[in-house]
């Protein structure tokens, strides 16, 4: 057999194994693989039992990605999967790494699973807006029970071989390094016991409990109400499931598949899909190929420890590399230590790590107030001070404390890299490594490319970031970056808007509606009004607001006040503000607005922000920011983030609210030169 399968015989035992790399997917040339060592293997009166393996690093570990949206060739997966079933012999699924997807569904048609402790199953359609459409939703409430499959199904998250053997999943466990060997003589036993060919089709004890209680589905429902807002996926799965358990097999399968056909339109599909893709787009950079040689990262230091600076240096406490942690007094050192240490021992009390590691991990950091104590560092993170000043003499001393080579990556989040990096003789070893906060918890990394920066340097930081995991977006310099200065119109507009008539709340809620988890406001009160914008030299809302002592939920209230719990009200001081401030500024109170308005009046010139972005050569490509906005703002990830929703509902439609905007409040709002000329080709920022 020819490409990338290939069968034995041994012990009278057919062993078919797929060699795809990296991740065997489920792509054509294995699908052909698979349905042509299956005919073999089943018609070959040496052969009692067959066994299902793949070289390499995993067994099938889903769909081939690449084949998405484009036309299907055979065999299809539906066919093989009817073979395996269909055979006469006993078919044993052997698996390593991870069985994602259409590759779990292929192991529940066999008859038996054997698996090695450190393979993990799932299935994660899920997170692409879709649900398992090979018979997944059919199967594996079959073999699991109605509430692990949903659990399973709607989270996406894939179990440990552990836990697959307790939930019925595998029927085995084998050995850790010799799977093959222990499927084969699994397989031998079988045939020699003549085991029944057992087809978890027509399997019904897992699933008939809950045809006697259905409302465990609603239960389901509710419990999870929050984490499924606003996504279209998991309620499809509970619509499987149930036709699972109430319908016969090929009527269920029949729902799955209308179902899948019916999210695949869906735009939060599509979101979702764009979003899938987003993600892995980001290390790509044109001018720096993946072969770029990177530097050895082997020890850190991290300037600062505050609020950033801490989390910083956890992550990579987290994964065993040193940290020598520098401040400025002893005092600053203790507390950055202390909170360090009490975040860990949170994790530990909530049963996610041992007291050994909080030990180890605490015992990585070498203190210090010398800042000559990062001459052995391979990188060095600064997170001292929002300044200037601050910054440069900092990285002036790095330039002669520093090792030849090290990188020398700065926190800021507004200021300018190229000015940072010309402190230092080295500009070519400088970077923006722009954690967000908390820096340990939060998965978005702009990573800042200097004027200057080297390639092996830029290298370096991805590579990284994905070690700490982290997810990196390359920004160009400018103010505020990517993440930052997209959101910024947000924030202007809602204190704009605010003056005109709609309350905080009303506005807040337009943006919770749209699938934040809070609105500007909100946002305003919980960092700091004296926080945001802290240089702005203009007259603003929040300088009123500071005036009265209202600094957010930390004192005294902000656009709301709030009572002992942090609970908000609408405060009627907040609106005495806003009036007053409104007055001063000359604008005249409308009243309420309708949601589309201040959703377009607060949404479009994010876009617009963003299309700017684009034109200037900062981000790379639409949908690095859209995956900014995501992880870095919590921007609903089933709109696929600002530019691929824009997209969705259409550029015309954004450039048209966005001039009816410039026409209301000046030529700040009209459309970039970019947008206009999508939305007149009918063109997309991400299709
Ligand atoms: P912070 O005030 O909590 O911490 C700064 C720490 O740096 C302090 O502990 C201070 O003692 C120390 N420090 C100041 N000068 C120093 C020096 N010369 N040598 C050694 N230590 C020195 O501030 P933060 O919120 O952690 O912010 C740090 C940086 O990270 C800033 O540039 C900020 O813009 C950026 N940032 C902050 C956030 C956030 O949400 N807080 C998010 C992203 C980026």
């Amino acid at each position: 057999m020819a490409g990338v399968g290939s069968t034995i015989v041994e012990d009278r035992i057919g062993v078919l194994t797929i060699d795809s790399p990296p991740v065997n997917a489920l792509g054509m040339a294995v699908r052909k693989a698979l349905d042509e060592g299956l005919a073999s293997l089943i018609g070959d009166a040496d052969v009692d039992a067959v066994v299902i393996i793949c070289a390499g690093r995993t067994f099938f570990a889903g769909a081939d990605i690449s084949e998405f949206g484009k036309p299907f060739l055979p065999p299809s997966l539906h066919d093989i999967l009817d073979r395996i079933e269909a055979s006469p012999k006993p078919i044993v699924a052997a698996i390593h790494g991870t069985a994602l997807g259409g590759g779990l569904e292929t192991a529940l048609t066999c008859h038996y699973r054997i698996a090695v402790p450190s393979a993990k199953l799932g299935l994660p359609e899920v997170h692409l807006g879709i649900l398992p459409g090979a018979g997944g939703t059919q199967r594996l409430p079959r073999v699991v029970g109605v509430e692990t499959a949903l659990e399973m199904m709607t989270s996406g998250r894939p179990i440990a071989a552990a836990k697959a053997l307790e939930s019925g999943l595998i029927d085995a466990l084998a050995e850790q390094g010799r799977l093959r060997e222990d499927a084969i003589t699994f397989a031998r036993k079988l045939a020699d016991e003549r085991a029944p060919l057992t087809k978890i089709r027509d399997r019904d004890d897992r699933i008939a409990p809950a045809r006697a209680t259905p409302e465990i589905f609603q239960a389901f429902r509710e419990k999870n109400a929050r984490a499924f807002r606003g996504f279209k996926a998991p309620e499809a799965i509970i619509q499987a499931v149930e036709a699972a358990v109430s319908l016969p097999f090929e009527e269920g399968l029949k729902r799955e598949v209308a179902l899948f056909r019916q999210l695949e339109d869906t735009p939060e599909s599509r979101a979702q899909r764009h979003y899938f893709f987003a993600e892995r787009d980001t290390a790509k950079i044109p001018d720096v190929p993946a072969d770029t040689p990177t530097l050895d990262i082997a020890a850190v230091a991290v300037i600062g420890a505050g609020t950033m600076g801490g989390g910083i240096a956890m992550n990579f406490l987290n994964i065993g590399v040193p940290v020598t942690l520098v401040e400025m007094n002893q005092d600053a050192l203790d507390r950055g230590i202390a909170t360090i240490r009490q975040n860990y021992e949170a994790s530990a009390a909530k049963g996610r790590m041992t007291a050994e590691q909080v030990a180890q991990r605490m015992a990585l950091i070498t203190p210090a107030l010398d800042l000559a104590a990062v001459a052995s560092a391979d990188l060095i993170i600064e997170a001292v001070y929002e300044s200037m000043a601050v910054k440069r003499e900092v990285f002036a001393k790095l330039d002669r404390v520093a090792k030849p080579g090290a990188i020398l990556a700065s926190n800021t989040s507004f200021l300018d890299i190229d000015e940072i990096a010309a402190a230092t003789s080295r500009p070519e070893s400088v970077l923006g490594l722009h954690f967000f906060s908390p820096a340990n918890v939060m998965r978005l990394l702009e990573v800042v490319r200097g004027a200057k920066t080297s390639k092996t340097v830029l290298a370096t930081a991805l590579k990284t970031a994905k070690r700490i995991g982290k997810l990196p977006v390359v920004s160009r310099v400018c103010f505020g970056f990517i993440a930052n200065r997209l959101m910024m119109p947000r924030l202007r507009q809602a204190e704009a808007l605010v003056l005109e008539g709609p309350t905080p709340a009303e506005i807040d809620k337009v943006i919770t509606d749209y699938g934040f988890a809070m609105g500007p406001f909100q946002m305003i009160d919980l960092v700091g009004l004296d926080v945001i914008e802290r240089d702005d030299p203009r007259p603003n809302l929040r300088k009123q607001l500071i005036a009265h002592g209202r600094l957010g939920q930390k004192q005294g209230g902000g656009f709301y006040d709030y009572d002992e719990k942090r609970r908000p009200t609408p405060s009627p001081v907040a609106a005495e503000v806003i009036a007053a401030f409104a007055a001063e500024q000359g604008v005249a109170n409308g009243g309420a607005q309708d949601t589309a308005t201040i959703l377009a009046t607060l949404m479009y010139p994010v876009v617009n922000e963003g299309a700017k972005l684009l034109e200037e050569g900062i981000a790379a490509r639409a949908s690095d920011i859209d995956v900014a906005a995501i992880l870095g703002y919590g921007w609903p990830v089933y709109t696929g983030g600002p530019m691929a929703w824009a997209d969705e509902i259409g550029l015309d439609k954004v450039v048209a609210g966005l001039e009816a905007l410039a026409a209301r409040r000046g030529p700040a709002f009209a459309p970039a030169p970019l947008l206009k000329r999508l939305a007149e080709d009918g063109r997309f920022f991400t299709r």
